[in-house]
């Protein structure tokens, strides 16, 4: 995303709707969102939450709003955190955005409990006038991709959801989902091309017990090659994110018999793109591995 083409939209939330134990749809209407873009896929947007302490008029909303945000005193910065556009109508002037209700411990988990028709938030994200790459878009596969694997835990169910909704018929591939509910799993879209084994995290668990699903999966997908070293990334200081493409934006390979995308938390994606590309020897070019949150942390 660059600050040109995208931009704050004041947005107000127009219906509450659960569609699984975990899943919580949150529709937001208001005239500006004629002209909020949609450019697909995993389309990541930035979530303004009101507080008692910091209201929404508090954010800074020009193009160096984070620099300014980063200002502010600690107390009167209005919180943000990442989620992923899960449809948009502009002539009905609305936008749905999918949130999972865990446990209320950060500023978004606290508005998605209590959340009503009525309240505001400020939504960043592209404008119509978005025009080729988005660079919020992190679903890069290779124009020639046998197969896609799909792997995560719910916060990425959302952006699953899009991709499997936008892809043609003809793709294939499988997803390995980790959910908190075994009824979660009426949240995906169906597509005739994919598999899916989606799983419930059993109670206490921690994340990834559906690596070695996805690990199976890619085995069977793509044939093994020769295992790369992965450069160890800190997941408690920096950001686990490498989205192969070229310069212009565009994916890395031309062609590839596996493509896998990998979103969830940190660590259960560290050790999922560990065995991938070191143990069964996946392209690091074909794998792209977001870690949407961190236990233990704040996004920010
Ligand atoms: C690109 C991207 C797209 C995303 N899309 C979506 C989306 O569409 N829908 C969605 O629901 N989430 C999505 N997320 C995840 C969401 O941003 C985080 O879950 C966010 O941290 C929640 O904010 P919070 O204020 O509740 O918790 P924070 O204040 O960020 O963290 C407080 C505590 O809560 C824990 N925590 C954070 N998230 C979770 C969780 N999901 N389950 C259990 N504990 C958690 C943290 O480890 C920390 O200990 C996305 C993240 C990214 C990076």
């Amino acid at each position: 995303m660059t600050a040109s083409t995208s931009r704050f939209f004041r947005a107000t939330v127009t219906a509450v709707t659960d569609l699984t134990p975990s899943f919580r749809r949150f529709t937001f209407g208001g005239p500006d969102l004629a002209d909020y873009g949609d450019p697909g896929f995993d389309q990541r947007i930035k979530i303004v939450f009101p507080s008692g302490e910091a209201g929404l008029d508090a954010m800074p909303t020009g193009d160096d709003w984070y620099l300014e945000w980063r200002a502010l005193p600690e107390q009167s910065r209005p919180a943000f955190r990442t989620y992923t556009t899960r449809a948009v109508r502009n002539d009905a002037r609305e936008v749905d955005v999918d949130m999972v209700a865990h446990d209320v411990i950060g500023p978004a988990s606290a508005w998605i409990d209590r959340a009503m028709v009525g309240d505001e938030v400020l939504i960043f994200a592209p404008t119509r006038a978005h025009t080729g790459v988005s660079y919020g878009i992190d679903f890069v596969p290779p124009a020639a991709t046998d197969h896609i694997l799909l792997a995560g835990d719910e916060t990425a169910a959302p952006a699953v959801a899009v991709i499997l909704e936008q892809l043609p018929e003809s793709a294939s591939g499988v997803v390995v989902l980790e959910l908190p509910h075994p009824e979660d799993a009426a949240y995906l879209p169906h597509h005739p091309g994919f598999r899916y084994h989606v799983g419930a995290r059993p109670a206490g668990r921690r994340h990834a017990h559906l690596v070695p699903e996805a690990i199976d999966t890619a085995a069977l997908l793509a044939p093994a090659g020769r295992g790369a070293e992965v450069e160890e990334v800190d997941i408690d200081e920096g950001i686990l994110w490498e989205v192969p493409r070229t310069a212009k934006g565009g994916a890395a390979l031309k062609s590839a018999p596996l493509y896998a995308w990998l979103a969830g938390e940190s660590a259960a994606i560290k050790t999922l793109r560990r065995a991938l590309v070191t143990d069964h020897g996946v392209d690091r070019r074909a794998v792209a591995f977001m870690g949407y949150w961190r236990e233990g942390r704040a996004e920010n």
